[in-house]
């Protein structure tokens, strides 16, 4: 039988290549997103495909999609500069937009998997970031819209498990990159690659000594499949534990583009975390899971998306 699959945040970079992955699967797709922050044309290729259906909505808003046997609630912006500019959307969508799509999976005993962040470990005192770690969140922060909505999402799709019976997945997702990350969204991998296509200095906030650990797309979507035919509901870390200064990062990105873009030092952003790197031990066990494809390789696979967006 067919599985038919609720994908909320469809046309942004996690939800439009999840969406690809279901339908390579045999699933039917509905995808929902209000495009405050996705973009309709990472869907483009899918028009006329009968088995996938597109709806433009705000899922802040109750509805109702029908009988699906599994939700993936991606929506939510998810780059700095994004969530900084809609923060009151940003925490809305990580609670009501939340709750809605608990109540679909409760209404159709479906499956059900949140995407989570590392954000959830703010400016982490532990390291590398396990699940049991709490966090070192600034309640007020500017950041705060975006790593206190998913802090509560996670308490919300924690209540609905214990309170309500739904099967429930917590992802914990860390840095992860590839073709359809937005070029104009602001973050470190976009920036640079598109910087050094353009020959523009590459922006290295702060000392560029903060560390990221980054991971390809396709791994991060493997991970998630996993995850989502498991039983486990406590949060589970998806991400790549191979950690680069940011300065690193920038070096890269030079070599794969062959660029000789300078460096151009800025101030960094406030409450921007020092460092971060899963420790993926639970996925590894739990879903025999792991990260295949290396910082440079994944470089060079985005290649061709980002100089077709450079122009
Ligand atoms: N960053 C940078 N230059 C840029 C964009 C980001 O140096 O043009 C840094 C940023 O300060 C942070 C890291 O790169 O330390 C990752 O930033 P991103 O916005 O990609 O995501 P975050 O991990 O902070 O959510």
């Amino acid at each position: 039988m067919t599985k038919r699959v609720l994908v909320t945040g469809a046309a942004g970079f996690l939800g439009s290549h999840l969406t690809d992955r279901l339908l390579a699967e045999g699933c039917s797709v509905v995808g929902v997103d209000n495009l405050c922050t996705g973009d309709a044309a990472n869907l483009a290729h899918l028009a006329g495909d009968p088995r996938f259906q597109f709806q433009v909505r705000d899922i802040c808003a109750g509805f109702d999609p029908g009988p699906v046997d599994y939700v993936f609630n991606l929506a939510s912006p998810a780059s700095p500069p994004e969530y900084l500019r809609l923060g009151i959307e940003t925490l809305r969508v990580g609670s009501a937009g939340v709750e809605n799509t608990l109540q679909i999976a409760a209404r159709y005993g479906a499956r059900y998997l949140h995407a989570s962040t590392s954000e959830c470990y703010g400016d982490p005192l532990q390291h590398p970031q396990s699940e049991t770690y709490w966090g070192n969140v600034n309640p007020v922060g500017p950041r705060s819209v975006y790593d206190e909505a998913k802090r509560f999402g996670e308490a919300m799709v924690m209540a609905y498990h214990r309170s309500r019976g739904v099967n429930t997945s917590l992802a914990r997702i860390f840095n992860t990159y590839g073709p359809r990350l937005q070029p104009g969204d602001g973050r470190v991998i976009s920036n640079f690659m598109m910087q050094a296509l353009r020959g523009e200095p590459l922006t290295i906030y702060g000392d560029g000594r903060q560390t990221r650990s980054f991971c390809y797309v396709d791994d991060l979507i493997e991970g998630i499949m996993r995850l989502s035919r498991s039983e486990e509901h406590l949060p589970v870390n998806l991400g790549n534990p191979e950690e680069f200064t940011i300065l690193e990062c920038a070096q890269a990105v030079l070599e794969v583009t062959a660029s000789k873009s300078e460096l151009r030092y800025v101030d960094l952003p406030v409450d921007d975390p020092t460092r971060r790197r899963p420790d993926i031990a639970k996925a590894r066990t739990l879903l025999g899971w792991e990260p295949r494809v290396g910082l440079r390789e994944g470089l060079k696979r985005s290649l061709e998306f980002f100089r077709s967006r450079a122009g």
